[in-house]
């Protein structure tokens, strides 16, 4: 296969998707590296790229990290990790992105989960992650999804019964609303999704728990613990899955990454800190982070919400063990979820507080929703069939997957580019690192050797300050190598401090431009040695993650 730019055109199963990264990856060599982070369950790569000049030293760099396709039916994620891919690598061929991909790095993960991804393009029922199986002797027993009409997608099923606690909505034909009191009991339907009744007793109408409930975004090991939401779980300890073990060492083994973003579906929005009410992130870093994700997002129709107390699906429930926090809280970077594509916006609302849609979903907005499915013909009428277990039914619905989950196809390539966005944005923070030598000769052939390193990105040289707190990131420091001249006094090897990025200085008070501060650490660090005699003098210096550097002068 030759490489072509991916301009959103489509929504690709994962050998499409793995091929295409494959053809990236050997049409730019100079510029692209494709490994594996390790193989899913069931054996598929996990494809990490590294797009930088590949001159072996891309791990020395700033670097930035983007993953999609956690869960399986999140597409969207996926497809804008290969539309920012091309605009990333069409950037370094017209020059204009050439110089920051030598200095600094980028690793793509475009699919985590790419055993769930392709069982969705083979028309498996919603699976949240993996194909992880039900734990030993389990015995599902109830409604489990299928396609019954055998028309490539599983709908939903109703059948009427005085017990039922659906109607039908009089201003919208697909949707079944809430019953109340005053319904006749003769409109009542039982609603579920299409499917069959497994190891049935013949008497009870329910549901069987889900066949793959693994929830790879409650896997990971920030405030891990037993946690069980809709229906799916978190894996029997952090990072117990093979797919994310692959993301946490891969992530853990470059101590370069200073910001990330993961890519999911749907609500359009970014996800910010705290994600909990006790989160461990200090106050700065919950700040800046803020300020970056409202940058991040300019533009593009999404909004911004803190997790914690803005985006929790129960209140009551702490949200666990998911990649972002654990981006931030165990490694210090600065990490993101992007929530990519509105349907709400889509359906023509503007205001629709997402969260509040699965605490107590809003039947204006459903009905409006379901309304532009069927005004774009996206959607089955209730058609009747006859059920083998159930007897008549009638099999109706949308097409979840080009709708609610992920825009349909015309709609790809404009959420495709707001996904890159936001990505480009928060690559653009990483920390950047200069280091310069001035030599001052004091007399007697003595010289003053002063190293100044000035981190002018955005993000400082920690990523987060909690990663210098953790001792996660790389440090600061400098050391001097000198050939034919003396060491004067003072060690050879210097700590330094970390350096503050320019997001640092508008993460506190000084960020009122009435009352403009300086910070109290400042982006700049300086080293100086006192050495005697001539000859060449290297200073070599690790900046955290704002890179390492060396430079080097003849005395
Ligand atoms: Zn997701």
């Amino acid at each position: 296969m030759s490489w072509k730019p991916f301009g959103g055109e489509d929504y690709w199963d994962f050998n499409a998707v793995a091929a295409w990264c494959q053809a990236l990856a050997e049409a730019h060599p100079a510029w692209v590296r494709l490994e594996d982070a390790g193989r899913s369950r069931h054996d598929r790569p996990l494809m990490l790229l590294t797009f930088g000049r590949q001159d072996g030293m891309t791990e020395e760099r700033p670097a930035f990290w983007l993953d999609a396709g956690t869960h399986a039916v999140e597409w969207t994620g996926v497809m804008s990790a290969l539309y920012t891919m091309t605009k990333w690598i069409e950037g370094i061929k017209d020059g204009s992105l050439a110089d920051w991909f030598s200095d600094h790095t980028c690793y793509i993960m475009p699919c985590v989960s790419p055993d769930g991804f392709q069982a969705m393009h083979d028309g498996l029922p919603f699976l949240r992650s993996t194909l992880r199986p039900p734990s030993p002797g389990t015995v599902r027993s109830g409604l489990t999804p299928a396609d019954l009409d055998g028309d490539g997608e599983i709908r939903w099923m109703r059948w009427r019964h005085p017990a039922g606690p659906w109607v039908p909505d009089a201003d919208c034909p697909i949707m079944m609303r809430p019953r109340t009191v005053d319904d006749d009991p003769a409109d009542a339907y039982f609603v579920c999704t299409e499917g069959e009744l497994i190891a049935w007793d013949g008497v009870k109408w329910i549901s069987a728990s889900r066949e793959f409930g693994l929830d790879l975004n409650r896997n990971f090991p920030v405030d891990w613990k037993p946690f069980s939401m809709f229906g799916m779980d978190s894996g029997d300890y952090p990072g117990s899955e093979p797919e994310s073990q692959a993301v946490l060492r891969a992530f853990a083994e470059r101590s370069n990454i200073a910001s990330a973003v993961t890519n999911h579906t749907y609500t359009g929005c970014l996800l910010a800190p705290p994600a909990s009410a006790d989160s461990p992130l200090p106050d700065g870093d919950v700040a800046m982070m803020n300020r970056l994700a409202h940058d991040a997002v300019e533009g593009t129709d999404y909004k911004v919400y803190k997790v914690y107390p803005e985006f929790m699906y129960d209140p009551k429930k702490p949200i666990i063990g998911t990649w972002d926090d654990t981006m931030s809280c165990t490694f210090g970077v600065a990490g993101y979820t992007l929530e990519l594509w509105d349907p709400y916006r889509w359906a023509g609302l503007t205001d629709v507080v997402p969260v509040d849609m699965f605490r107590d979903p809003d039947m204006t907005v459903i009905r409006a929703i379901l309304s532009k499915c069927i005004a774009e013909e996206m959607y089955k009428p209730w058609t009747a069939f006859e059920h083998p277990q159930l007897g008549a039914v009638e099999l109706g619905g949308i097409d979840y997957m080009h709708t609610v989950r992920n825009p349909p196809t015309p709609l790809l390539p404009a959420e495709c580019a707001r996904g890159f966005a936001v990505a480009d944005r928060v690559r653009r923070a990483v920390p950047s690192v200069h280091g310069s030598l001035q030599i001052t000769a004091i007399g007697e052939g003595v010289s003053q050797v002063r190293l100044v390193l000035e981190n002018v990105g955005a993000l400082p040289t920690s990523g987060l300050a909690i990663g210098e707190r953790l001792g996660v990131c790389p440090s600061v420091s400098a050391s001097l190598e000198a050939e034919g001249v003396e060491l004067l006094e003072g060690p050879a090897d210097r700590a330094l401090h970390h350096l503050d990025g320019w997001l640092s200085g508008l993460s506190g008070f000084g960020r009122n431009p009435i009352y403009p501060s300086l910070a109290s650490r400042g982006h700049r660090a300086a080293a100086t040695w006192l050495v005697r005699g001539s000859g060449a003098v290297t200073v070599r210096w690790i900046a955290g993650r704002g890179g390492s550097g060396e430079a080097s002068v003849e005395l």
